[in-house]
């Protein structure tokens, strides 16, 4: 795309980095803030900034939050003895909105895929398992999606903790196989977690 302007020409290439932003989109957006006030540019790219560089991980659950323990593991009134494991942050803002659990959630910052060059090492499943050694934990509710690679970083957390005495269950699939939880109903996603069923009747059925 040939632009009068080098500097519109950066913009356009950094914006275009984002996914699901192409050459077009990117410059639209560009000119839009060109039609701004220069306050609007500055307050957007402070925002980012500042994001990037003071956001941080919960010690214990590894959520995204502004403090060391996030707020809900920080919160008295959660089920500490209940642990929601989760791909990523998104699945926590959604079992969130479903305001159906009381537990806390242990976020594993993606799912097994050696495709994708994905192993173990890469999310925080030792942390997990450390914490179920630990003993304050009855529960663990797997309630990653239901594809392959959810099902083999399940399989893979349940074999390490299965001699620990503690509940493992999965969330019940009114969630049809495939469907990313963020994608799914708060009214589905919510009755998935109430109705959910022992891990070990989905080995069963596989
Ligand atoms: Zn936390």
């Amino acid at each position: 795309m040939e632009m009068s302007s080098k500097l519109l020409e950066n913009a356009v290439a950094e914006i275009s980095q984002l996914p699901g932003i192409g050459k077009r989109t990117a410059l639209r957006l560009a000119l839009h803030l060109l039609k701004q006030p220069t306050e609007h540019t500055q307050h957007l790219a402070e925002a980012l900034k500042k994001m990037r560089e003071e956001i941080k991980f919960c010690k214990q659950c590894h959520n995204i939050s502004d403090t060391d323990v996030c707020e809900l593991c920080a919160n008295p009134l959660r089920d500490k003895t209940l642990i929601c494991v989760v791909e990523d942050v998104r699945d926590v803002m959604a079992i969130e909105n479903t305001g159906l659990f009381r537990g806390l959630y242990h976020v594993l910052g993606g799912k097994i895929s050696p495709i994708d060059g994905i192993g173990p090492s890469q999310l925080t499943i030792n942390a997990l398992v450390e914490k179920v050694k630990q003993g304050a934990i009855k529960e663990l509710i797997f309630a990653l999606s239901s594809t392959m690679e959810g099902d083999t970083t399940n399989f893979y957390i349940y074999k390490q903790i299965k001699d620990c005495n503690i509940i493992t269950s999965t969330i019940a699939r009114g969630i049809a196989v495939g469907d990313e939880l963020e994608f799914a109903d708060e009214v589905t996603l919510g009755r998935s977690i109430i109705q959910r069923v022992p891990f070990e009747n989905s080995l069963k059925s596989s």
